[in-house]
């Protein structure tokens, strides 16, 4: 494991934002396994909020797939959430991400397209449109 990732690993578990993951895993009935980059892999999770094919929670990512869904572009999508619950001192980048959410909403109507987060995670590797805000678009019907 690379250093940068082992730090991670520690700085989520200790701001609870991976313990928080885990007990999401738990609630959903998700299979945990170690993963590659120190996350933790939950596949199999059965709630059905948030609708997403996966989502990360610390050092946790969840999703409702079976094994092998988290590889390539998505997982360095995850990875890159991981990483920004430890610049948020964890817990509190689930209120962030909300309010991002909010905006980018507000903006253009999609949950993601101008979420900070989702942008510097990757709108294509994490398989989100790039919806264009509502002042650029075309005013004709
Ligand atoms: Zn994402």
């Amino acid at each position: 494991m690379r250093r940068s990732h082992r730090i991670r690993q520690v700085v989520n578990y200790l701001n609870l934002s991976t313990p928080l993951g885990l007990l999401i895993a738990r609630l959903g009935r998700a299979r945990t396994r170690r993963g590659e980059r120190g996350l933790v892999y939950a596949h199999g999770y059965r709630i059905p909020f948030p609708v997403a094919g996966a989502f990360t929670v610390g050092n946790v990512v969840l999703t409702k797939h079976g094994d092998g869904y988290l590889t390539g572009c998505l997982l360095d999508h995850e990875s890159r959430h991981a990483t920004q619950y430890a610049y948020c001192v964890g817990l509190p980048m689930l209120v962030l991400y909300v309010l991002a959410s909010a905006v980018s909403y507000v903006l253009c109507g999609h949950p993601a397209s101008w979420n900070l987060f989702e942008r510097m995670a990757g709108l294509d590797d994490g398989g989100y449109p790039r919806v264009h805000p509502r002042w650029r678009r075309s005013r004709s019907v």
